[in-house]
């Protein structure tokens, strides 16, 4: 079978800790693990990263872990009935920052600010726009007066959206920063951060990872208004971004969502920004074993958009069926590939071009030497898994495989499109580095005896210099296995 180029991202919960279900999203395709601090606490983290680790390392994959932070996202508190209460519409309501449990004509909220914020006409929607209210006035510095719009039977810590206002809470809350302290003690590749509305929430967030000793890389949730203002700085600040279209369908108006989708895979890209196109990708199959035509389509279209991967929330995390879910993404994928489509998306000359120019004309020569010499792999040696994220967005159209002595590295680039991560050796000796790569690519079963591929290489002391570009013979030999350059 030949290889798919863009990753799946599968969110992590209740469905998929049963016995062996980690293992079997893993075989079906599963790229990278989500952990949505929504909705997981701690000890569900260190369950659910072993759990990924444990099957990555049985199938010999490698699998990269997301911790999804909630940032101010601002949500209905407990409710004295968990069945919910019911708003009508014209009714008259409080909304209350007071830690209460809500009833009839009373609901309470996570987010202390609000009262402040809001002013009467001003909208609150509830449970992804579900419901409706429009502040009539404030009664207290803790509670509004609203009224409902659009009714409907409201449950406990459902979210809600204030669509027309810059809230003033905190990009990280002291939750956050709890979550975000147990996930890089449990290694956690990339920590995605909701309701970014600035560069400065992204560049607080890298601060916070540094000053804890973290790795981790950033991806900013797209999803505000405020965001899609600040679109290019918050690319600059960011490793990678998420269009988050459960809430951003919500912030904006719906239709203006696929439009979105499209102008910030594409900014994303032109930076050379990691970008995943995420929620309700396949969301009839919660509940169904297939997906309707326009998820199908919806899926391979975000594909063609570009994106770098595309997400599975409540299919893989609450769904009846996870594994059939990533499987199905996997062959929409496949097939999305293999077309005319895709080929414009890899043939595009537009396609990525912020970056430093050495080493994009490094990685494109890589790619036009593999291409017109007919070789079927490019290797890439690299310490910091950069030279690997630059050549994968220039969607080279031949499998990448990209080794490095990091293993941290490697499970980050287990979010690069088309590139396979290998764990290496260090070495400074550039000859004995590049036989290294050559018995790893027999040892793996990579590439055949004999065969050739392209190498990109730079000196192992400094991450990012790329300097040497091979086109190089693997070649198995007796007592050994050493290779020569074509
Ligand atoms: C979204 O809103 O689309 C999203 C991915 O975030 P969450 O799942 O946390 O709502």
């Amino acid at each position: 079978m030949s290889p798919r180029w863009t990753r799946i991202v599968a969110t992590l919960g209740p469905s998929s800790l049963a016995e062996g279900m980690v293992d079997r999203l893993v075989e079906a395709g599963m790229d990278v693990a989500r952990l949505n601090a929504s909705h997981a606490d701690h000890a569900f983290f260190r369950r659910a990263i072993d759990a990924v680790r444990e099957a990555a390392a049985r199938r010999s994959r490698t699998v990269a872990v997301l911790l999804d932070l909630r940032g101010p996202k601002i949500r209905v508190g407990r409710l004295e009935d968990p069945s919910g209460i019911l708003l009508t519409e014209e009714e008259v309501v409080v909304v209350t920052t007071e830690d209460l449990p809500g009833g009839r004509g009373l609901i309470p909220c996570t987010y202390p600010q609000l009262v402040r914020d809001l002013d009467a006409g001003d909208e609150i929607l509830l449970d992804d726009g579900a419901m409706k209210l429009v502040v009539v006035r404030r009664l207290s510095d803790t509670r509004l007066e609203a009224r409902v719009v659009e009714g409907g039977r409201l449950l406990p810590h459902k979210g809600i959206n204030i669509p027309g206002r810059a809230l003033s809470a905190p990009a990280l809350s002291e939750d956050d920063l709890d979550d975000l302290q147990a996930g890089l003690d449990l290694g956690v590749d990339y920590v995605a951060l909701s309701f970014v509305r600035r560069a400065e929430d992204v560049r607080q967030l890298r601060a916070e990872i540094e000053t804890r000793g973290g790795g981790a890389k950033i991806i900013a949730k797209i999803e505000k208004p405020q965001a899609l203002d600040e679109l290019d700085a918050i690319l600059e600040a960011s490793d990678g971004v998420m269009v988050a279209r459960g809430d951003l369908g919500v912030e904006v108006e719906l239709e203006r969502v696929p439009r979105l989708q499209k102008e910030i895979i594409h900014a994303a890209n032109h930076r050379g920004v990691l970008v995943i196109t995420a929620t309700q990708m396949l969301e009839s199959m919660i509940e169904h074993s297939r997906p309707t035509r326009a998820e199908a389509s919806d899926v391979a279209n975000a594909i063609f958009d570009g994106s770098d991967a595309v997400m599975l929330s409540g299919e893989t995390a609450v769904g009846r069926y996870p594994v059939e879910a990533v499987e199905m993404m996997d062959r929409i994928a496949r097939e999305a590939e293999g077309s005319q489509f895709y080929r414009d998306v890899e043939d595009d000359p537009q396609h990525p071009c912020a970056f430093e120019p050495t080493e994009r004309a490094m990685a494109w020569s890589a790619r036009r030497v593999a291409r017109e010499a007919g070789v079927g792999t490019i290797v890439v040696h690299t310490l910091s898994g950069r030279t690997a994220q630059v050549l994968s967005k220039l969607r080279p159209g031949i499998p990448v495989v990209a080794l490095c002595p990091d293993e941290a590295v490697c499970r980050r680039m287990a979010l690069f499109p088309g590139v396979l991560p290998l764990q290496s050796s260090f070495n400074d000796d550039i000859g004995t580095l590049l036989r290294e790569g050559d018995r790893l690519l027999l040892d793996n079963g990579l590439v055949r005896d004999g065969e050739r591929v392209v190498v990109l290489a730079g000196t192992m002391q400094i991450p990012g210099a790329t300097s040497l570009l091979q086109i190089r013979r693997v070649e198995a030999q007796a007592g050994g296995r050493s290779s020569t350059t074509a």
